[in-house]
């Protein structure tokens, strides 16, 4: 075994307890903690004095402890109070619920103290500052006196510890990691080589630009971000080429009736993003590998005709089609405009519904696998073990990009290679499509249908609601109609939020006694929901009083007004799919978010970020930005890659870089079989192994 694959108990300094511990940072091995980087950097270069602290902004300061104490007054929280002096003056520090703290701290003890100068109270302290004992020992250049790596660190490991761990390891074992890149590729790509890399971005050199370390735009983190993303795409990479491998078995025809049918009964003309991505679509499926795509498209930009035409294109050529929606209700709206366009041509729709069981499902079932029915609808029913299709040919996934990988490839696995659609509901940023979505195709609606009238969006406090209950009414009384929105079904003990149930309660026994109003929800039965929907789409509602169950995809154009209530509590995403509701139809359409509270900074950013713009893809990066990559539409759940250092947003320039050079490798440079490359191979399978992500490629 390679020295560095060895457990980290075999450090010297490091026994069984201290190595369980550090396990709990899934450090296992030695080669994880030289691959373990700093969350960040503190530049300890020269250390401030207390006289010459500034309030409010961040201060380093190395002090002695003079005196600690526990205080406690009335009904204020128990806080530690520390004073530490430094010879130009002395300083209080305060923590809050850290009684603890009173035994980590002794008098004379030397302590570095980093965090921000408050004023409060007419007083001056430290609030909860970041602070580490610096004793005069031998390595107290790795902790001051430079610019020192901050870890996330776990209880019982202290900053001091891991640090010394860490320099040891390098000092001892750096030499034991092989650099897996050869050195052409290196050159190519400008990137350091993985020693230095790793040396530098555990202990920058003092004279670094400090700038460029926190931007991580030095060298060494340069080469640790390309890493992690070239690692990534080069499974991407591989899998798209495997699929290009697999010779189509299936066989479309272009040429037919149903498809001319379909275009004459159309009840608009297709815009020419709508024509150019059919076209695409088309040239894709009667190619000899088969389809695998992302169709992107803005809330209303027409995704669903797109996907009708590759439908029929499919069944008349032969083949059964599955179209699955993330919601009950979406599936249902699909059915009907699905059926409406479908059935002239004689294709047989069918909805596989997810409430279904015993014999009644049996029969769906064997209406299924019989062939029976050309096109299925369903939502997360159509990839259950039992649902057998009869000569699939087509995937259709509607979906919330809720889907990893691995569930994709599930779907696929239900059928020998089908041609696989993947619409996003709302649009996506295109970093994050590179990544989720990486090894598919890419087709883009990016325009909307004509005659679209303009949505305005408005941000209100709810002491405006009277006023605007009354501009509803107005509207009500022109023949419009409205969604209302709420943040919860039923009244909460916990949340003290309007619920949808008692909001339609008051509404229609208060402000809207002379209209006819509707509740739907998430826990009504399916039939209800069905019922619902369809009196609003006929106008025997006025007003649809709901929960985010309307949130995808719901069509119904002569509504004109979105109310949301609790918008801050709304992610951006799901707002801006809430207001695709509206301005479907000829009227200009209005979008009121009511805020109760005023919500933190990002829930005030989200509001303007409505107010300001309707470019769902402009939106997709503002959220993301807004979030951070790890937070944005669940990245971390199953089958997504997870990043330690990269980050989408601050470089994707190195994404489409490490993105390029990993599908030239596996498309170009006969990946599997020059030499040159083992190292690479070897790692990516080292990389793989502990993420779910990919395993089945390598
Ligand atoms: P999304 O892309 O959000 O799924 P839909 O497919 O639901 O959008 O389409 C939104 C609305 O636009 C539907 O009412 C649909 O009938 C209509 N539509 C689609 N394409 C056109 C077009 N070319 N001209 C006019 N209306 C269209
Ligand atoms: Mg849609």
């Amino acid at each position: 075994m390679i020295e560095i694959e060895k457990e980290i108990q075999y450090v010297k300094g490091v026994g069984p307890h201290k190595a369980k511990l550090i396990s709990k940072l899934d450090i296992k091995t030695i080669k994880d903690i030289l691959f373990y980087f700093p969350k960040r950097y503190e530049d300890r270069r020269s250390i401030g004095k207390i006289v010459d602290l500034n309030i409010n902004e961040y201060n380093i300061i190395l002090g002695t402890v003079h005196s600690g104490s526990n205080t406690r007054s009335g009904r204020f929280t128990p806080r530690y109070e520390l004073l530490v002096g430094d010879g130009s003056g002395f300083i209080k520090c305060v923590w809050y619920n850290q009684n603890f703290l009173k035994r980590v701290f002794k008098k004379g003890q030397r302590v570095l103290l980093a965090g921000k100068l408050k004023l409060k109270y007419r007083d001056m302290f430290f609030e909860n500052p970041e602070y580490e004992i610096i004793d005069k020992d031998d390595d107290e250049y790795l902790h001051i006196g430079r610019i020192t790596p901050i870890y996330s660190l776990t209880a019982g490991v202290t900053p001091k510890l891991f640090r010394r761990l860490v320099h040891n390891v390098i000092k001892e074992f750096v030499e034991g990691v092989t650099e897996y890149f050869p050195g052409k590729f290196l050159k190519e790509n400008d990137l350091i080589n993985l020693r230095d890399a790793i040396r530098n971005i555990h202990f920058p050199p003092n004279d670094i630009y400090f700038f460029s370390l926190l931007r991580a735009r030095t060298k060494s983190q340069k080469r640790m971000i390309f890493d992690e993303f070239f690692f990534v795409q080069l499974g991407l990479a591989i899998l798209k080429k495997n699929k290009i491998k697999i010779k189509k078995t299936k066989k479309f025809n272009k040429k037919g009736k149903q498809l001319k049918e379909l275009r004459a009964n159309l009840p608009f003309t297709l815009t020419s993003a709508q024509e150019h991505v059919i076209q695409e679509i088309f040239d894709d499926m009667l190619n000899s590998t088969p389809m695998n795509r992302l169709l992107q498209g803005d809330v209303g930009s027409g995704k669903t005709v797109v996907a009708v035409f590759t439908c029929v294109l499919a069944i008349q050529s032969g083949y059964q089609v599955a179209f699955m929606a993330p919601t009950e209700i979406l599936a249902s709206q699909h059915l009907k405009t699905i059926t409406e366009l479908c059935e002239p041509l004689g294709i047989k729709v069918l909805s596989l519904e997810g409430g279904l069981t015993g014999k009644k499902r049996d029969k769906y079932l064997e209406k299924i696998s019989s062939g029976a029915y050309n096109l299925i609808i369903g939502t997360h029913s159509l990839i259950q073990e039992d649902v057998k299709f009869n000569n699939l040919g087509l995937i259709i996934i509607d979906e919330q990009h809720r889907f990893g990988v691995i569930q994709r490839l599930n779907l696929m696995d239900k059928s020998n290679y089908p041609e696989v659609i993947v619409m996003t509901a709302t649009p996506i940023p295109r970093s994050y499509a590179l990544v989720v979505y990486g090894d598919m195709d890419y087709s883009v609606l990016d325009e909307l249908p004509p005659g679209r009238p303009e949505t305005k969006t408005y941000v209100r406090d709810s002491n405006a609601l009277d006023k605007i209950y009354k501009f509803i009414k107005e509207h009500i009384k022109e023949g419009e109609q409205a969604f209302f929105v709420y943040p919860l079904v039923d009244e909460s003990e916990k949340l003290k939020l309007k619920d949808a149930t008692n909001m339609f309660q008051y509404l229609s026994e208060k402000v809207f006694k002379d209209f006819k109003l509707g509740l739907i929800h998430g826990k009504m039965k399916k039939e209800e929901k069905d019922e619902i929907m369809a009196q609003f789409k006929s106008k025997e509602l006025d007003i649809l009083i709901s929960t985010t169950v309307i949130e995808v995809g719901i069509d119904i154009p002569n509504a004109t007004i979105m109310l949301i209530e609790h918008a801050e509590r709304f992610g951006l995403a799901q707002l801006h799919q809430l207001r695709g509701r509206i301005g479907r139809g000829y009227k200009k359409s209005y979008c009121i978010l009511v805020q109760h509270k005023r919500g933190t900074e990002d829930a005030q950013q989200r509001l303007k970020a409505m107010e300001e713009t309707h470019d769902g893809f402009k939106i997709a990066e503002i959220d993301l930005e807004i979030r951070g990559p790890g937070e944005y539409s669940g990245i971390k759940q199953s089958g997504h890659p997870v990043f330690t250092i990269a980050n989408l947003i601050r470089d994707f320039n190195l994404l489409k870089k490490a993105r390029k050079a990993a599908f030239k490798m596996v498309n170009e440079d006969d990946f599997f079989s020059n030499k040159d490359y083992a190292g690479i191979r070897k790692e990516l399978r080292n990389r793989w192994t502990d993420n779910a992500f990919l395993v089945n490629v390598v």
